[in-house]
């Protein structure tokens, strides 16, 4: 049987709160064998800890205050992320980055230092980082993309992955650049978006790596349903048929990017 890692599911999501232990059930059974949480809003990173308990070796974390939820950091909070991310199943700090399109209930100054407090702690812990970055509502702003590149360079980290890329070309190679991957997840079905599936063609598989970002963003096949790690096999099969490529090297080549990246 081909198997698959989630490299970025939020399975904490209320989206999921009837049926959770079925749903996680039914993602080993399609051959995703493990996933990664994303706890990325403070009452999350407990929720994240008693997972990772719950399904050892199975499922892993990482947590961080998202950008949108800027207003969450106090000195508490951030002690009490120090803490979580100093726990063996949390495997990295995110995710974290810029989403200008919600700049209005999070202004780009909280953000930016937000995000700079995380990285420099990823850089203290020497945990990877799980990036976050979404233009503003003007399509042609790409400062986003800017201020994040611009924020990365003062830190010594310890490797990223820019989170369900959707930037330009330039974008994508920055972050390889860095030695940074790429998340690939069911927008590259989506059939606006022949641009990034030329890019990812142009990147190739050794710096992508699979991701579901459930309950957000389903497959082309299920727009308007629930998102879950069930779908990275259909995901998987969209990446082999743009890469013109065998879905099992796309599971081997993405599931072994997953392991060395969050050393599981
Ligand atoms: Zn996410």
């Amino acid at each position: 049987m081909i198997t698959f890692i989630d490299s970025h599911a939020h399975l904490n999501d209320d989206a999921f709160n009837e049926d959770r232990e079925q749903v996680i059930n039914c993602c080993f059974e399609a051959g995703v064998k493990q996933m990664v949480e994303i706890a990325c809003e403070v009452p999350e990173w407990q929720q994240a800890f008693d997972l990772c308990q719950k399904y050892k070796g199975q499922i892993y974390a990482a947590a961080s205050i998202h950008p949108i939820n800027a207003k969450q950091l106090t000195d508490e909070s951030f002690e009490n992320l120090t803490k979580f991310l100093s726990y063996d199943n949390f495997k990295a700090v995110g995710e974290i980055g810029l989403d200008y399109f919600y700049e209005d209930s999070s202004p780009r100054a909280l953000q930016q230092e937000v995000f700079e407090r995380q990285l420099e702690l990823a850089q203290t812990i020497k945990k990877p980082i799980i990036l976050h970055c979404r233009q503003g509502k003007d399509k042609q702003d790409y400062s986003a993309y800017e201020d994040m590149f611009f924020a990365l360079k003062k830190y010594n980290l310890s490797g990223g992955i820019l989170h369900c890329f959707s930037g330009r070309k330039e974008d994508a190679y920055r972050a390889l650049d860095m030695g940074f991957y790429l998340g690939i997840n069911g927008i590259i079905g989506y059939k606006k978006n022949d641009d990034i599936r030329q890019i990812i063609k142009q990147v190739g598989l050794k710096y992508l790596m699979l991701e579901t970002d459930c309950p957000y963003l389903p497959p082309q096949s299920k727009r308007g349903q629930r998102n879950s790690p069930v779908n990275i096999p259909e995901i998987a099969q969209t990446l082999a048929d743009i890469l013109g490529k065998n879905i099992n090297e796309v599971a081997d080549v993405t599931t072994q990017n997953a392991k060395a990246f969050y050393n599981i």
